[in-house]
C-alpha cells in the first residue's frame, strides 16, 4: 500500500500521516524528516542540505532519491508506506513510479489535504513560535508556499493523468475531525483501515 499524502506546508501532512500509520499498518516516510535527521547528524550530505532546508529551497532530486530509496528498502516498508513531502515535483513522481514498477508496485492513492493560505500562514507562524524549526521563518515560509504552487501542484495533474485515485480532504478544523475525513476518503477509495 503506497499512499501519497499531498498538501502545502502547514496543511497537517505530518500529523495526519502519524495518525494513519496504524490504520494502514505501514510506516510514515517524511522526506523533510529524513533530511532534518541527516542535517542534525552532521554528515557531509547533512552539511550540504542544511542551508537549503533553512532557505526553504528544494534539495536536489539525486539526494532525495538516494535517501528515499534507502528508506523504502528498509524491512518495515516492505508492505508499503505513507509518503509525506514526496514526490514534490513531476520528475520525482516519475522517478517514484519507475522505482515502484521495478518491484511490481504502484502509488495506490493520493490524499490531498486542502487548507487555504491564511490558515496555512497562521499554522506555520505558530509552529515557528513553538518548535523553532530552522525553516519556519517568514522568508522560507513564503518560498515554500510559492514552490508548492509552482512545482508541486502539477504533481496532482500527473497522477490524475496516470489514473491514480486522487481524493481531496478538507484539512481545516480539529485534527481528529480531519483524521475521520481521511479515513472516510481511504475507505471510499476502497482501502480497508483498522480503525
Ligand atoms: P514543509 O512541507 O512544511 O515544507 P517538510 O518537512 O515536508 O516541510 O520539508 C522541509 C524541507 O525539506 C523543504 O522545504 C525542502 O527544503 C526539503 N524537502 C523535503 N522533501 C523534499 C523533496 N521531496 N524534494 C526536495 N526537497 C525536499
Amino acid at each position: 500500500m503506497i499512499c501519497v499524502l499531498f498538501g502545502p506546508p502547514g496543511s497537517g501532512k505530518g500529523t495526519q500521516a502519524e495518525m494513519i500509520t496504524q490504520a494502514l499498518g505501514v510506516p510514515h516516510v517524511s522526506t523533510g524528516e529524513l533530511l532534518r535527521a541527516e542535517a542534525a547528524t552532521g554528515t557531509a550530505l547533512g552539511h550540504e542540505v542544511a542551508p537549503v532546508l533553512e532557505a526553504g529551497g528544494l534539495v536536489p532530486d539525486a539526494v532525495i532519491e538516494h535517501l528515499l530509496g534507502r528508506r523504502l528498502e528498509a524491512p518495515d516498508a516492505a508492505a508499503g508506506a505513507i509518503l509525506d513531502g514526496y514526490p514534490r515535483t513531476v520528475p520525482q513522481a516519475r522517478d517514484l513510479d519507475g522505482r515502484l514498477a521495478t518491484a511490481g508496485r504502484r502509488v495506490d492513492v493520493v490524499l490531498v489535504l486542502e487548507v487555504g493560505e491564511p490558515t496555512l500562514m497562521e499554522r506555520l507562524n505558530s509552529r515557528a513560535a513553538e518548535q523553532h524549526r530552522a525553516d519556519d521563518n517568514p522568508a522560507s515560509i513564503a518560498e515554500r508556499l510559492a514552490e508548492h504552487r509552482l512545482l508541486t501542484e502539477p504533481v496532482l495533474d500527473y497522477y490524475r493523468s496516470e489514473g491514480v485515485p486522487v481524493r481531496e480532504v478538507d484539512g481545516t478544523g480539529d485534527i481528529h475531525a480531519v483524521h475521520r475525513r481521511v479515513l472516510q476518503a481511504l475507505s471510499s477509495a476502497g482501502f480497508r483501515t483498522s480503525d
